[in-house]
């Protein structure tokens, strides 16, 4: 049992390592942050070019709690243009197998959380399309491509909303989010 653990313990840190080696070379210009459309879109909690520099860092625990591991559409698009080659989308993909190697939880429940709230104050009250597409975009792209044709069967049936439609209340709705964030914010202060 011990000895399984030790091999765990070295195989994980083996991972990490060959990680940080790929990650060296970056040189924090930023270009996979201004390539990549999930951190864009808002999907991320440390932009891609930070998440780099984390590594660099050694905030292996920050890294592998992240959100952006899991939001992370795996689209490429940072990879083919970093100036120094580093294969970032790998390198997110390795992070997450590492991350549940060492017990973190995937984090998709949030990326549906936070799609679902901010659909309501957005709104005023839940558009199931957006949150189906951001979903599964920020996700699983290739299964969106798959509900594709799902979702526009419901849309010619009208069983889907095409459009978002805003009650009456959409206002005080905003109002109530307002208050809420402000009464955070107040907390996370101490006030
Ligand atoms: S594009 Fe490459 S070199 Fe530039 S910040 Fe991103 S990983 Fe680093
Ligand atoms: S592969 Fe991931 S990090 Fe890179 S641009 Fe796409 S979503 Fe962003």
């Amino acid at each position: 049992m011990a000895e399984a653990r030790t091999v765990h313990l070295v195989q994980t840190a083996v991972a990490m390592g060959l990680i940080e080696e790929q990650v060296s070379l970056c040189y924090q210009c930023g270009t996979c942050t201004g390539a990549c459309p999930v951190a864009a879109a808002g999907g991320m909690d440390y932009t891609p070019r930070a998440i780099m520099r984390m590594i660099q860092a050694g905030l292996e625990e920050e890294v592998l709690s992240s959100q952006t591991i899991w939001t992370c559409a795996s689209c490429y698009l940072c990879t083919v243009r970093c100036p120094r080659g580093i294969q970032i989308t790998e390198v997110m993909t390795q992070l997450r197998n590492l991350a549940l190697a060492k017990g973190y939880k995937a984090r998709k429940g949030q990326v549906y959380n936070q799609g679902f709230i901010d659909i309501v104050r957005r709104h005023g009250r839940m558009y199931e399309p957006e949150l189906v597409v951001r979903y599964h975009l920020l996700t699983n792209p290739l299964n969106f491509i798959g509900l594709a044709p799902v979702g526009l069967k419901m849309i010619a049936k009208r069983k889907l909303r095409l459009l978002p439609d805003h009650p009456p209340g959409r206002p005080e709705i905003r109002r109530l989010f307002e208050r809420l964030k402000e009464s955070e914010r107040r907390k996370e202060q101490g006030e």
